[in-house]
């Protein structure tokens, strides 16, 4: 078979790689790379800054994939697509407008999802694969067509730090000046807390973001609502979080979903409380958005906020977008028209 290798899952030192081996100049390795990861250029043919013969050479090895979308819902101030990758399974991204300024878009990193949180759509379908770099980094230029992208995160489906090389090759082109130039520090990733993601992050040196996904203070309930096998405990998140602090110097934010009866104690707000004095941190309360009829209701989040202000936390509610597309905050399913995946299309 023909394997052609993908030029958006690489990275600027590779692009330049391979311009030397093909004998281009280095003004025009430069001009490909901006071609791919700042214009979104979605075939060799459309670089026009190549001479043909160039773009034939190139054209034997390398391809540059394109996810083809396969269906696109405009809600209220967002937009969510689903894609189709090159072997039939689908993922979804969602572009949020937050404000004028400020477009945002919660990214995928992994086919479905290994962990498995039980009030999550994509936990529930499963893990299919890791994405690679180039179909992370297409999630974003398909939304780039429409409107300046300002902000990033990797809150949609999959666990980024399950997939970390990926993501952080996605990362940094998201990040390079020739590519869409998005600050680092407006790129969150957002884990269920991987203590050596955590720590490998802390060692990178762009400014990139950290959020931790408690769900609950306590290990026992949380392991009930995030059944991943390999779940580490609280402490030894918290610990990761503490040395990344030591290196980094930054402010996490904890996410935390708000379920009725089940997150939303006064328990749990004192036990918020009390991890959230080993960190420096903000708390960003998310409502539930609906996913499995009945089975979970949105909590107290009024009530968990002006106790968590009371004793002076950092504290947010999510200003929650993406519902009316089923784009929300652990809605994305990757499933239309009630099928998963599809055949290859090639
Ligand atoms: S909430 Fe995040 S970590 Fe949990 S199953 Fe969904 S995508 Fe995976």
């Amino acid at each position: 078979m023909n394997y052609m290798e993908d030029l958006r899952s690489k990275n600027f030192e590779e692009i330049v790689e391979i311009g030397n081996k093909f004998g281009l100049a280095p003004f025009k390795a430069r001009e490909l790379y901006r071609s791919i990861h700042g214009k979104g250029k979605e075939s060799l043919s459309e670089i026009t800054t190549l001479q043909l013969g160039e773009r034939s050479k190139l054209a034997k090895q390398f391809e540059i994939e394109t996810p083809k979308p396969l269906q696109i819902k405009k809600g209220n101030r967002t937009i969510k697509a689903a894609f189709e990758l090159k072997d039939g399974k689908i993922v979804e991204a969602v572009l949020m407008e937050y404000e004028e300024e400020r477009k945002t878009v919660c990214v995928s990193s992994q086919a479905g999802c290994p962990i498995g949180c039980l009030f999550c759509a994509t936990g529930r379908g499963g893990f299919r694969r890791n994405l690679t770099p180039g179909e992370i980094v297409s999630q974003v230029y398909f939304f780039a067509k429409m409107h300046q992208i300002t902000n990033l995160v990797f809150m949609g489906m999959g666990e980024p730090f399950l997939n970390y090389n990926n993501v952080l090759s996605a990362a940094k082109n998201l990040n390079n000046d020739l590519g869409l130039n998005i600050a680092a520090r407006k790129i969150v990733l957002s884990t269920i807390g991987i203590p050596a993601g955590i720590n490998r992050l802390a060692r990178e040196p762009g400014q990139y973001r950290l959020a931790w996904s408690l769900v609950s203070p306590f290990d026992r309930d949380r392991r009930q609502l995030v059944p991943y096998r390999s779940l580490p405990s609280i402490p030894n998140v918290v610990e990761a979080i503490g040395d990344y602090q030591a290196k980094t110097n930054r402010r996490i934010t904890i996410e935390y979903v708000v379920l009725r009866g089940i997150n939303d104690r006064m328990k749990d707000i004192k036990e918020i409380i009390a991890i959230s004095r080993h960190l420096d941190c903000h708390i960003n309360l998310i409502p539930y958005n609906e996913t499995i009829p009945g089975k979970f209701e949105n909590g107290n989040i009024e009530k968990m906020y002006s106790e968590l202000r009371n004793v002076h936390l950092k504290v947010t509610v999510r200003q929650s977008l993406g519902g009316d597309v089923q784009g929300a905050c652990g809605q994305l399913s990757a499933k239309l028209c009630g099928t998963e995946s599809r055949p290859p299309r090639r």
